[in-house]
């Protein structure tokens, strides 16, 4: 078929808990659509039942994505509408959506986004902490190693710093998260948008001490205020460029990080920042040339 026939892949926002927190947009094409793909299509059900939708519904998870990503790919370019749905939220943001989107991508299929919530930007939004700037990390990896070595880049972030966790892990990821960012205010956001909603303002420390005496339950989104002390631009009024990364340096950043914030007090170019860099090394304590 040719590709002007190939169908339409959307991906289509569901509601985080809120059965209401859904577009008009997103219920006509789901309506309109041929096929509904579900992460858990027992989710996605109740979701067509509660608006009295009935279509053809499939599974794509991370478990069986190779072989049904060809399916739908085949569906598509047979020119049927697919839908794709994941468990809550917006597709592609820490689920197997980004992977569909990619397949389609590279056979040439039509890709439209139906917005919707997102527990990423909700969580956000609730904490009270600064919008301005933030990274998204979605579930910290289980792999130590990976874990360890992300931890360690986080604790110099300046952004605020979003993270999806789960009950059951949420006490090990608080552990790590003082002993790598030390005490700072954090959010901890669950069964958002939900009749039970809340969201704890307190500093790690705190949260630490509180789920001690209570348990976990529900998901999390945990929102946690960027590093204060590198976010805060000192003095450089009169140092030079390399003088200013070694600031950085010596307050135990690696050169790579302590580019990007020189860059961004200064608001100038980051090649002239990598020019002046050239020649440090990251155990130099300033008493070069
Ligand atoms: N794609 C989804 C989105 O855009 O929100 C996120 C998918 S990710 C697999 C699921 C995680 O989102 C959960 O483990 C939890 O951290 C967070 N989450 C989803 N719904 C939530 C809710 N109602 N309250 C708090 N966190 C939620």
């Amino acid at each position: 078929m040719d590709k002007k026939d190939y169908g339409n892949l959307y991906l289509c926002a569901t509601p985080i808990g809120n059965l209401e927190d859904i577009s008009l947009r997103a219920l006509r094409l789901l309506r309109e659509a041929d096929l509904v793909a579900a992460e858990d299509t027992r989710h996605t059900i109740k979701l067509l039942n509660h608006y009295g939708i009935s279509k053809p519904l499939i599974s794509y998870h991370e478990h069986n994505q190779r072989t049904r990503g060809a399916d739908l790919i085949a569906a598509l370019k047979e020119g049927k509408t697919v839908i794709y749905c994941s468990d809550a939220g917006m597709p592609g943001i820490s689920d197997p959506g980004a992977d569909l989107v990619r397949l389609a991508r590279q056979e040439g299929i039509g890709v439209s986004v139906l917005p919707g919530p997102s527990a990423g930007i909700t969580g956000l939004v609730l904490s009270g902490l600064s919008t301005d700037r933030f990274s998204f990390e979605g579930f910290l990896p289980r792999n130590n190693k990976e874990r360890n070595d992300l931890l360690e880049r986080l604790a110099a972030e300046d952004r605020t710093i979003i993270l999806y966790e789960s009950p059951h892990r949420l006490k090990r990821t608080l552990k790590d998260l003082y002993k790598y960012l030390g005490d700072r205010k954090i959010s901890l956001a669950r069964e958002l948008t939900k009749v039970h909603e809340q969201v704890l303002s307190l500093t790690i420390k705190e949260a630490q001490a509180y789920y001690e005496q209570t348990e976990p339950r529900g998901e999390f989104v945990l929102v946690i205020e960027g590093n204060k002390s590198l976010a805060k631009t000192f003095d450089f009024e009169g140092i030079s460029i390399k003088d200013h990364i070694l600031t950085y340096i010596n307050k135990g950043l690696s050169k790579k990080e302590a580019i990007r914030l020189t860059t961004r007090d200064r608001q100038i170019p980051k090649r002239e920042v990598y020019q002046a860099s050239i020649g440090i090394i990251e155990d130099d304590s300033g008493d070069q040339d």
